[in-house]
């Protein structure tokens, strides 16, 4: 285990910990591995083999605002704490920028800018009209009560009210939050603008203008993705194997529906502990056993194994779907199957892509991968704005159109350049985005 940086330390529930592989040891002192760092070393790959004007490259690389505020807000035993929130309009683009909110003691500048950054080339490869963006706050959303969360929620909203708007930055969730933080979010925001505006925030409860399929789609994405990887690698579905590191709303239903496709999970893991079943696990029993205990930790029939087991698992597929920098320098060797597909952003670091990639495991990167959630996020604003709702079958089916295309659109990109799907995934994103900033100029 890499030792523990005082971010680390700081962090009370240990189960963070655990999942925590965020540091690069020189000799005796631990530094954090900086995520957005990750990014440019991916962007700097891909720029390099687009060979495009530099300034404008310089341009589309970095983020346009970062904004930090601090919010007071009432506790339950009626003291006042501080937190710290951001918000990173990484680019504004091909549209609004676009980009979930994340609520995690772990949260930093550096981290939100990389997602936002990573929000910017999703929405370009899944070609929606969005920029990209991301918000935190750090906080442990599991030790403050409801009343807390809708406190701290409306004062993030009502602090940074002028920089949120359906057509200039729409949140939506990520890990952390969900459909209940995003309904303060619309409510905070309608009632300052003094009218209903459903289309400020997407991933909203259905019967406030969310869409349907929304919550399922980054794991329906997941699926689509890794059927088309191993259609690809020529791996039979039907008989796969497979783990799982996370199982919040992207593992677990990248693995039920996988489960679905006939998949068989052998390793699941979740901020609590990892299980192990050589028989394969029944992924919709263990969803039911989740829904009580709250983990999946104890599930009947189940042994419970070392949560690194599950990335070094012998198995076909293998789906990060926690947080960044899981799979490093450091244990990048010991990963032993064939596909990796990130339903989490960046689990995967640029050193350990290298060594993925000389060992033959094929990636499916974040930006592709998880996409689903960003395209019925777009279909979601697309149904608020014209105030017609589709079927749960229409969004589907138009979620599964956007996902082939892009996979191929990327496979395409990769083969004729020679280069791992997330460098293909790259190369296409910032030609999107370059592309249009050349027929619009740059404001000077
Ligand atoms: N937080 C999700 C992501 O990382 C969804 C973002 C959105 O729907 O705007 O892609």
């Amino acid at each position: 285990m890499p030792k523990k940086t005082i971010a680390d330390q700081k962090r009370k529930t240990p189960r963070k910990q655990k999942h925590s592989k965020s540091v690069v040891s020189r000799k005796n002192t631990t530094i954090p591995i900086s995520v957005f760092d990750n990014v440019l070393k991916q962007f700097g790959e891909a720029a390099r083999k687009l060979k495009l004007d530099p300034s404008m490259l310089e341009f589309v690389k970095m983020p346009r605002r970062s904004t930090i505020v601090n919010l007071p807000v009432q506790m339950d035993d009626g003291t006042f704490k501080m937190f710290t929130g951001y918000r990173v309009q990484h680019s504004i683009i091909r549209g609004p920028s676009k980009g979930g909110i994340r609520y995690h003691p772990g949260v930093t500048l550096d981290e939100v800018q990389a997602l936002a950054s990573w929000m910017t080339w999703k929405s370009a490869v899944v070609n929606i009209p969005f920029g990209g963006a991301k918000g935190g706050i750090v906080c442990d959303p599991y030790r403050l009560s409801k009343g807390e969360l809708e406190r701290l929620t409306r004062r993030y909203v009502a602090d940074m009210i002028d920089i949120f708007g359906p057509d200039d930055d729409i949140p939506a969730p990520d890990v952390g939050t969900g459909p209940n933080v995003m309904a303060w979010f619309m409510d905070t925001y309608s009632m300052k603008e003094n009218r209903s505006i459903p289309g400020v925030v997407t991933g909203k409860p259905i019967i406030l203008g969310g869409s349907l399929g929304r919550s399922e789609a980054t794991g329906r994405g997941v699926m689509l993705t890794t059927r088309e990887a191993c259609k690809y690698l020529k791996l039979d579905l039907s008989s796969a194997t497979a783990s799982v590191q996370g199982f919040g709303n992207v593992g677990s239903i990248s693995a039920k529906l996988l489960h679905e496709l006939g998949v068989k999970f052998l390793y699941v893991s979740d901020v609590n502990g990892a299980i192990y079943n050589p028989r394969g696990i029944d992924i919709p029993k263990l969803l039911k056993h989740v829904e009580k205990q709250k983990t999946i930790v104890g599930f009947p029939g189940s042994k419970k194994v070392d949560p690194e087991d599950v990335l070094h698992a012998r198995v076909d597929i293998l789906i990060p779907a926690a947080l960044e920098n899981q799979i490093t320098a450091d244990n990048a060797a010991r990963v032993r199957c064939k596909l990796i597909a990130e339903g989490a952003n960046g689990p995967v670091t640029p050193e350990a892509d290298k060594i993925l990639e000389k060992n033959k495991i094929l990636v499916v990167p974040d930006i592709l991968c998880n996409a689903g959630g960003v395209t019925v996020s777009y279909f979601e604003w697309v149904q608020n704005r014209i105030g017609y709702f589709w079927t749960e079958e229409e969004v589907n089916r138009r979620l599964e159109e956007k996902m082939v295309a892009a996979f191929k659109d990327v496979l395409d990109m990769s083969l004729n350049n020679k280069v791992s799907l997330r460098i293909g995934a790259f190369m296409l994103a910032i030609a999107r985005v370059v592309d249009v900033v050349q027929l619009r100029g740059i404001y000077s």
